[in-house]
């Protein structure tokens, strides 16, 4: 029997079992994934992670083959305008570090990321079960059996799922969810510039949705480009003059000639959260337990953060003893994680509502609110310590850099 099997082997699934096998390195981790052989190497996304994640990773002893590909992002600016505006005027800066040396994100290509934490698997014994999905489970008094779509199952005392917004295992357990769609989709690209970006990322604000360019090394941007649902399709699905001169419309010229590299994608993007984290002998973490809007580019970093506060938890609690599958132990990862979860989530539902727009008096309130933020140091560097995860007291010990 396995002590825990985590479902889903995206950078959450995988974190937590590096997290879980690093601190209780006797205990037997294993990861299934229903994705075919190598398909993660095949997403040309990048994801800004904050400084609170980069400390877990440096925990994990990965940041050392991950940093070379991490652009730092050294400053960020917000803008709030009409789509064919000439001019995009600057509303909000943030210098972008939350002690010295130490950068508030990195944005990083999404196969650094998970190829690192497999390698780290592979290092500490953890088995990767690729190609097979999980179909059921069914929770007993000592152990849970899960079953997958080989026709395999796997018995072990806690399963944690990890399997992605569109939770089937979330649904096998009966949690219920909030959630909505927003009717907008993030089309996702990378491009190429001439001139360099220097580390500076930017968010504007537009009627349908934010449009955020985000540095990656050598003279490339990631975009997430929020379009209406409908648009977004005929976008993705344009040739290819049609997609850049509507991409330009949108990012400028000031980082001169432009040029799409690799493939263009189109991610629906809703709101979906859990009302329970855990149930006797299954935990979520990561999107299976809240998806997000990208507007603040913080989805995975919740995940991060459900990773950090689950592994201490499952560690602390065999340290005492006690059973890692049972619910009392396992609701203190759900009181320690909840909170914040909601408050992210309401957070970037009211702030995709209030952007998302062109209605005049809303413009003129939000782009005082965003004046006065940029006016007030102490504002200013509260939020960068909340972006960026340092803040606040009772953080789990991974997020402060420090081992389980
Ligand atoms: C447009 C866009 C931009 C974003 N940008 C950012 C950003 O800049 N920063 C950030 O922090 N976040 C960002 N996010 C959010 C981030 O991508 C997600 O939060 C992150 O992918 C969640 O990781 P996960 O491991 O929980 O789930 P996923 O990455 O969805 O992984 C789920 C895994 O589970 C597997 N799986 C699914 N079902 C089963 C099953 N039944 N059995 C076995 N395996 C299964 C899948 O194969 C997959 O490997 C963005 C999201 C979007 C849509």
């Amino acid at each position: 029997m396995q002590d825990m099997l985590v479902v889903g082997g995206g950078y959450v699934g995988l974190a937590v079992a590096v997290a879980v096998k690093q601190a209780a390195p006797h205990l037997d981790v294993t990861v299934a994934d229903g994705a075919p052989k190598g398909a993660w190497e095949k997403d040309l996304r990048a994801s800004a992670i904050i400084a609170a994640a980069t400390r877990m990773l440096q925990v994990f002893g990965i940041w050392d083959e991950i940093h070379p590909e991490a652009e730092p992002i050294t400053r960020m600016i917000v803008t709030d305008s009409k789509t064919g505006d000439p001019v995009r005027p600057v509303f909000l800066t943030f210098d972008g570090e939350v002690r010295d040396g130490e950068p508030f994100a990195h944005m990083i290509p999404n196969s650094v990321i998970v190829g690192a934490l497999r390698r780290a698997c592979e290092r500490l014994g953890i088995e990767i079960r690729q190609g097979i999905a999980a179909t059921n489970f069914t929770a007993g008094e000592v152990s849970v059996s899960t079953t997958f779509s080989d026709a395999s199952a796997i018995e072990s005392r806690l399963l944690v799922a990890c399997d992605g917004v569109r939770s089937r295992l979330r649904d096998m357990a009966h949690i219920k969810t909030v959630s909505w769609d927003y009717g907008q989709s993030g089309i996702v690209v990378t491009v190429e510039h001439e001139r360099p970006h220097n580390g500076c990322a930017e968010e504007h604000f537009l009627p349908s949705g934010p449009f955020a360019i985000l540095p990656l090394k050598n003279n490339r941007s990631s975009l997430v480009w929020t379009e209406r649902a409908a648009d977004a399709e005929r976008l993705v699905a344009s040739d290819d003059l049609v997609f850049e001169e509507e991409l330009e419309r949108r990012f400028g010229h000031k980082l001169g000639a432009l040029h799409v590299v690799g493939d263009r994608r189109a991610f629906p993007l809703g709101l979906t959260l859990a009302r329970d984290f855990v149930a006797p002998r299954f935990a979520l973490a990561g999107d299976a337990a809240h998806g997000i809007h990208p507007i603040s580019g913080q989805g995975l970093n919740l995940g991060f953060k459900d990773v950090a506060a689950l592994a201490e938890t499952i560690v602390e609690a065999d340290r005492l003893g006690l059973d890692i599958g049972s619910v009392n132990v396992l609701e203190r990862y759900q009181t320690w994680r909840r909170f914040d979860t909601f408050r992210m989530g309401v957070t970037t539902d009211v702030l995709n509502r209030l952007f998302s727009n062109d209605v005049t008096p809303l413009r003129v309130v939000r782009d005082f609110g965003l004046g006065l933020v940029d006016r007030l140091p102490g504002l200013k560097s509260y939020f960068i310590g909340q972006a960026a995860g340092t803040a606040g007291r009772g953080s789990p010990r991974l997020l402060t850099g420090q081992a389980i």
